[in-house]
């Protein structure tokens, strides 16, 4: 029994090494990729529900692989937050959409709101406000066109300071959206104090519209919440008609998800932009 006993933690521990080695070496992968010019930017339409017009996009980043093609976030987006390596990437990320966004209003384009996602880690251990300021000023992409989302449990984190943290950011000029709300555990004391201007509703409440008596009921008292808190509240992952059609009876104000548009490359996204009062 003993050396059985042996046996199986030999095996544990393999496996642990084994895994630990893949994310070693799934971390040098991305370095290299940062370095070699590998991520992507790729832009999901936001839509304003009441003039149906494209008022915004969420900016998401993808690896595009030489050999294997585009990998997606959730493949290497979880490696990267335990390894602290989000950092160098959400910097990087930030930084191409201001460039982006710049180069559109200087190609004449109206300016539409870019939507940037924070990690939990960026709060944790970053500085965000200096940082975003320092990336507005390097690009000279106009803050007031900057949201940042940031999610719920990574505030709740830092409890004590995430007002304060928020306030930095919002100094700047820079929106603020709460991503995935509803997900993380909701402080309504807290959430009455965090200056914000949207309140992203989860997915997951929109996904069993109109099946989900449940889910309907969350996604209504959120909009009515959101309001009363005098946010804006985007639902996303909006994928049917019948789902939008719920959204808009309850009065939600945006809208994001498949319905409109996968997210696309900054080229294709250029064909929802429309020229500034030519
Ligand atoms: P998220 O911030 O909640 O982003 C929304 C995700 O939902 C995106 O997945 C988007 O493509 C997907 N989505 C939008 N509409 C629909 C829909 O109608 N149906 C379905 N099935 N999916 C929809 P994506 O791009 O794969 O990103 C996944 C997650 O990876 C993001 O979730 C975010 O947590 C993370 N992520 C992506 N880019 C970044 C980044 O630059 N920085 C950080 N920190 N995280 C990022
Ligand atoms: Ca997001
Ligand atoms: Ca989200
Ligand atoms: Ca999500």
């Amino acid at each position: 029994a003993k050396a059985e006993g042996r046996g199986r933690f030999k095996y544990f521990s393999e496996e642990l090494t084994r895994g630990a080695r893949e994310r070693i070496a799934l971390e040098a992968r991305l370095r290299r990729a940062i370095a070699q010019n590998e991520l992507r930017v790729h832009y999901q339409p936001q839509v304003e529900i009441k003039s149906g017009r494209i008022t915004g996009a969420e900016a998401l980043v993808r690896w595009q692989h030489p050999e294997e093609g585009l990998i997606p976030p959730v493949r290497f987006i979880p490696v990267a937050e335990e390894t602290g390596l989000i950092d160098a990437i959400g910097t990087w990320v930030l930084r191409e959409t201001c460039r982006q966004g710049k180069a559109w209003l200087d190609a004449g384009m109206a300016p539409v709101t870019l939507a940037v996602n924070v990690s939990p880690y960026q709060i944790r251990h970053g500085d965000i406000a200096a940082m975003t300021a320092k990336i507005l000023a390097e690009t000279g992409y106009p803050a007031e066109w900057l949201e940042l989302e940031l999610t719920e449990s990574a505030l709740m984190e830092r409890e004590g300071e995430a007002v304060e943290i928020l306030q930095r950011i919002r100094a700047l000029g820079v929106r603020l959206a709460l991503d995935d709300f509803g997900t993380g555990y909701s402080s309504l004391a807290y959430l009455k104090r965090f200056p914000l201007d949207v309140l992203k509703i989860d997915k997951s409440f929109v996904d069993d519209i109109p099946h989900l008596r449940d889910d309907m009921e969350i996604a209504a008292t959120i909009v009515a919440m959101g309001h009363t808190l005098r946010f804006k509240v985007l639902a996303e992952g909006v994928e049917t008609e019948e789902q939008l059609a719920f959204l808009v009876s309850q009065g939600c104000d945006y809208y994001q998800g498949y319905l409109k548009s996968r997210p696309v490359p900054a080229e294709d996204f250029l064909k929802w932009l429309v020229p500034l009062s030519s």
